[in-house]
């Protein structure tokens, strides 16, 4: 089906995955990139797209009305792939306002906009077969305990201001379908890694650091879990969702790869001691790992059932953790001047306060 589809958030980590994917994939579809290039957001993640026939990039606020307004009449939208969000458990700990603004206003602002496009327009102006697709965690259900996995059913418990804006996000798209009827899917994914993530969130801090010789922080014991999946087997499972998912559903989606987040911090370290020798004759990466004190809140352990979404949409995850972990680490070590940049960038300030990097 052609769709013209407004991703929200498609020059951040998975939107710049899904849109390259979703242009592949979707061959009669127009994308619209709406993303208001916060620290997050890097226009070098679309690069190559520019150009491209059926991709057009916007810089704007999703929180912005008239600008959503405008591109929902103007350009015809039938489909919204939402990502847009202030995504950083810690930022949201230090200042939590952003998230409440662009996660939960700006959510309500995209849905307020196709409700009247798709809902309260005339008939013969309403789009066939619109879908909202609202892209979403599985911090929201809280922490789990040694056993057990988060269903669809599991009752939320968002621990963070991070997780607590996206789980508010969740129930205002559930309430749109119900009161309006709007075609809503919501999808609530674990911990993605691959290429094009911002170098603040584990894994890819984790290489740039051990491959500059840096300490490696590790909150509290490392023992927190967490469900990894690769960003491009989430994206193909969004791809399913937007082709198969029914409106008013929520699916899971997970990788079924559990790990402790020192034992992800170890395995860079052998990768990286592995392919460029160890950082001199006596030591390993590994010396370069230090316990720090432990985020506040920090949830203990996430798992996901994604058994719904592989039995009724027929996806499955590709990726083994141990070949996506060394694809991804070869991705960092092809893109130092992509990293540098970032790390040079205007965010400088932060990264030294947060992470000692100057
Ligand atoms: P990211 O931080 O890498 O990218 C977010 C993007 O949104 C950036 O390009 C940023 O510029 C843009 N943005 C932020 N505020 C905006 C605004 N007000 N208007 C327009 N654009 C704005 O995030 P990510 O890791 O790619 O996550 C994308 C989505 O997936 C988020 O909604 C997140 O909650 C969800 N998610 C992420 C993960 C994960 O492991 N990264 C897991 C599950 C779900």
């Amino acid at each position: 089906m052609k769709r013209t589809i407004l991703v929200t958030g498609g020059c951040g980590f998975i939107g710049s995955n899904f849109v390259r994917a979703a242009l592949e994939r979707l061959a009669a579809s127009r994308i619209i990139n709406l993303d208001k290039l916060t620290y997050a957001g890097n226009l070098e993640n679309v690069s190559d797209l520019n150009g491209h026939p059926r991709y057009r990039f916007v810089r704007g606020d999703i929180c912005d009305a008239e600008t959503v307004g405008r591109l929902f009449g103007d350009e015809g939208v039938d489909t919204v792939i939402h990502f847009a969000a202030e995504s950083h458990v810690d930022r949201s700990i230090e200042g939590p306002e952003a998230f409440i603004r662009t996660n939960i206003f700006g959510t309500y602002v995209l849905l307020e906009a196709a409700r009247k496009s798709w809902i309260e327009a005339a008939r013969k102006r309403r789009p066939e077969n619109p879908v909202f697709l609202h892209v979403s965690t599985d911090e929201v259900y809280g922490s789990l305990g040694p056993d057990g996995f988060f269903t669809e059913n599991t009752p939320y418990d968002p621990r963070s201001p991070y997780s607590a804006s996206k789980a508010a996000s969740d129930h205002l798209v559930s309430a749109y379908h119900h009161t309006y009827g709007l075609p809503t899917v919501i999808t609530n994914c674990s911990n993605n890694y691959g290429p094009y993530q911002f170098p603040e969130k584990l894994i890819p801090l984790m290489i740039i650091n051990a491959l500059e010789g840096r300490d490696l922080p590790v909150y509290g014991d490392g023992n927190n879990i967490r469900d990894w999946i690769h960003v491009q087997d989430h994206c193909e499972a969004l791809l399913a969702v937007l082709a198969k998912g029914r409106p008013g559903e929520t699916y899971n989606i997970g990788g079924n790869n559990e790990r402790r987040n020192i034992e992800i911090v170890e395995a860079i370290c052998d990768i990286l001691d592995e392919k460029l020798g160890p950082l001199d004759a006596v030591r390993p990466r590994r010396s370069l790992i230090r316990f720090v004190k432990d985020r506040p809140g920090h949830d203990r352990r996430y798992a996901i059932d994604a058994g719904k979404v592989m039995r009724e949409l027929g996806w499955a995850p590709r990726f083994s953790f141990e070949d996506g972990l060394r694809s991804t680490v070869d991705w960092y070590l092809q893109n130092r001047a992509w990293l540098q940049r970032i790390v040079d960038g205007t965010y400088r300030d932060d990264y030294d306060r947060m992470y000692g990097w100057r």
